[in-house]
């Protein structure tokens, strides 16, 4: 279902009233790694909407290395991100670990994040199959494009084709970076599918220093998006932190990266 040859004219995924993919403005989805709080999370929205993003991130469900590691504020969080949602009018991008928890999304966020750790958890990913939700499917660390592509057939193979694919870095033996960005999958992708693929490279890289470069790249190989961690005081951030960009720096990347979308 994901094949181009079968489907020569681009997807366009509509997830409240913006659309992602084919000729669409780029998407620019900002956020913290981890709602904190719903005072954290509005203001962290207020600042992403002034600085021309066009939807909001944050985790409530937290996918940690550790168990002993802050694990989300769950419930409270997604209640607090749809409040954020409320204030600002942001759209709102959240990550479901558990299908147990699908209802409680398909209620509440606008899309429907599949972490990189979850891409072959193909129960959650016949679960979210049977929804209408936008999907955003995140690259496993390790995995390769087919079998990337395979967890897309499965939640259209349910009968949702509103699937947007995520490249968020791949582990490779580089250890400078937190993982390797492969760019090169914008044009593969759009080759062997018709479905929108969005850039994270803040997971990519782990690193601020290299998010506003990294994203231009993406848009310049013809990303239909980006979904680029903000925090506005990224050394206190409950997680991911060193890879946070501080609001300032987000709006200095929208205003390059438009502009590079623009020639392309
Ligand atoms: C995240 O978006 O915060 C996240 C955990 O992403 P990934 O699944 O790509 O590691
Ligand atoms: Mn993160």
């Amino acid at each position: 279902k994901a094949n181009r040859l079968f489907h020569p004219e681009d997807t366009i995924v509509e997830a409240a009233g913006i659309k992602i993919g084919g000729n669409e403005k780029i998407v620019i989805i900002g956020g913290p790694c981890s709602v904190e709080g719903e005072d954290q999370i509005c203001r962290i929205a207020q600042e992403v909407k002034d600085a021309g993003g066009t939807m909001l991130r944050g985790g409530a469900y937290k996918p940690r290395t550790s168990p002993y590691a802050f694990q989300g504020l769950e419930s409270e969080g997604i209640r607090a991100m749809a409040e954020a949602r409320k204030r600002t009018g942001l759209p709102i991008v959240s990550e479901l670990m558990d299908a147990e928890h699908i209802d409680e999304f398909v209620e509440n966020v606008d899309i429907i994040q599949i972490g990189a750790r979850n891409m072959q958890n193909f129960s959650l990913l016949k679960a979210v199959g049977k929804t209408k939700k936008p999907i955003l499917l995140k690259r496993g660390l390790a995995n390769t494009i087919e079998e990337w592509i395979m967890s897309a057939e499965y939640i259209m193979a349910g009968g949702n084709e509103n699937v947007i694919l995520c490249e968020r870095g791949i582990r490779t033996f580089e250890k400078y970076t937190r993982n390797t960005l492969d760019l090169s999958v914008v044009p593969i992708i759009k080759e062997k599918t018709h479905l929108p693929i969005i850039i994270d490279p803040s997971h990519a890289t782990g690193n601020w220093k290299l998010i506003e470069s990294m994203s231009l790249a993406a848009i310049a190989a013809g990303a239909d998006g980006l979904i680029i961690e903000v925090h506005d005081n990224p050394e206190c951030a409950w997680s991911d932190g060193a890879q946070s960009l501080k609001p300032e720096k987000f709006a200095n990347v929208i205003k390059k990266g438009r502009a590079i979308a623009q020639v392309i």
